[in-house]
């Protein structure tokens, strides 16, 4: 299996974000991408560098007034008087058809949900860079490699079509799945990140051709909080294509399988012809999120029954955060991969 990762992805080094109201340091860090990087080599992994496919990859999924934002909107808050070094929103839209204001800080919060957003000189390349990690890596499995491993960094999939949110900008799952969706017919998206994959939802809620699937903390207390309910199913010819699996905070191993099961009973239901697996290793015991308590075995656990579906796959880097365990953890899930295909 080849691991996809660029250096460029390390440029975006966001310093702070809004935890409960206070401003606290960024989780979201370069080092983690170093660390999973080391762990995927140290289990036999292929590094390969993305290709540049340019922006056409990215506007399969974003609008061009989102790209044109994100690429813009540093230089543009730059010349705002006592702006701050990072651009963070602190107005919202009552609802997005509101209309779309002229100016640098409506944007903002036009198009940044949250406070765990920054967005500095670097953060659209990078962006852009690894969700060139997710296309390459597709691209991959494309030309015929069974799975593929993209590391890619910033995450992805709290981001949707416009809008950026939980340190996620561009939806990096989102842009394999449009890609494998060039010579596949149905594609499934699972997603084992401990927080709800409500960017990716949202992406495809109204679509068949793509089933989205996510096991995660529940909601009603936990990070997103407004979406990822078992009764959101999905609408008009998207019904049926969406499956939410909330769990209670504290969920391990045995009780998380369990859900596991039922997600991959959804999956060979709506038989696709390739899997894009949204990687979260947050539902770990040391995360910082605390949101779940999944040892490293028990990743090696999921892994193997992902591979088990025996489909061609992008394993797309989501969440994790520094702990010492991050490195085993991906090394248990890509070991236990292998062993089930
Ligand atoms: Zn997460």
């Amino acid at each position: 299996m080849k691991v996809i990762f660029s250096v460029e992805q390390l440029a975006h080094d966001p310093k702070g974000f809004l935890s409960s109201g206070a401003p606290a340091e960024n989780p979201e860090q370069p080092a983690r991408a170093q660390r999973l990087l080391t762990a995927a080599l140290e289990c036999g992994l292929q590094q390969e560098e993305p290709q540049d496919y340019g922006d056409g990859v990215i506007s399969s999924v974003h609008t061009a007034r989102y790209m044109q934002f994100l690429q813009t909107i540093h230089t543009r808050w730059s010349r705002i008087d006592g702006a701050s070094a990072e651009v963070l929103p602190n107005v919202h839209p009552i609802s997005r058809q509101d209309g779309y204001p002229k100016s640098a800080v409506g944007q903002v919060g036009y198009h940044v949900y949250d406070g765990s957003c920054p967005i500095a000189a670097e953060t659209w390349h990078s962006a852009r860079w690894s969700a060139m990690t997710a296309a390459h890596a597709a691209k991959r499995v494309l030309s015929g490699d069974n799975t593929c491993y993209a590391l890619a960094r910033p995450p992805g999939h709290h981001a949707s079509q416009d809008l950026a949110g939980g340190f996620c900008y561009l939806n990096n799952c989102a842009v394999a799945a449009e890609q494998l969706l060039t010579k596949y017919q149905r594609i499934a998206v699972i997603d084992v990140d401990v927080h709800h994959g409500n960017g990716t939802q949202r992406i495809f809620y109204e679509r068949s051709d793509v089933l989205t699937v996510s096991i995660h903390a529940d909601p009603v207390r936990f990070y997103p909080f407004f979406w990822g309910y078992a009764d959101e199913v999905g609408s008009g010819e998207g019904e049926g294509c969406n499956k939410n699996l909330p769990l209670p905070r504290g969920t391990g191993d045995v009780d998380y399988l369990k859900a596991l099961e039922s997600a991959l009973d959804a999956v060979s239901g709506y038989a696709p012809d390739a899997l894009v697996v949204a990687l979260g290793l947050d539902a770990h015991e040391a995360d910082p999120f605390r949101g779940m308590a999944i040892t490293t075995a028990g990743f090696g656990k999921i892994g193997e029954q992902l591979g088990r579906v025996g489909l061609p796959a992008v394993i797309v880097q989501e969440g994790g955060y520094l702990s010492d365990a991050l490195g085993r953890n991906l090394a248990s899930f890509l070991q236990g991969y292998q062993a089930g295909q």
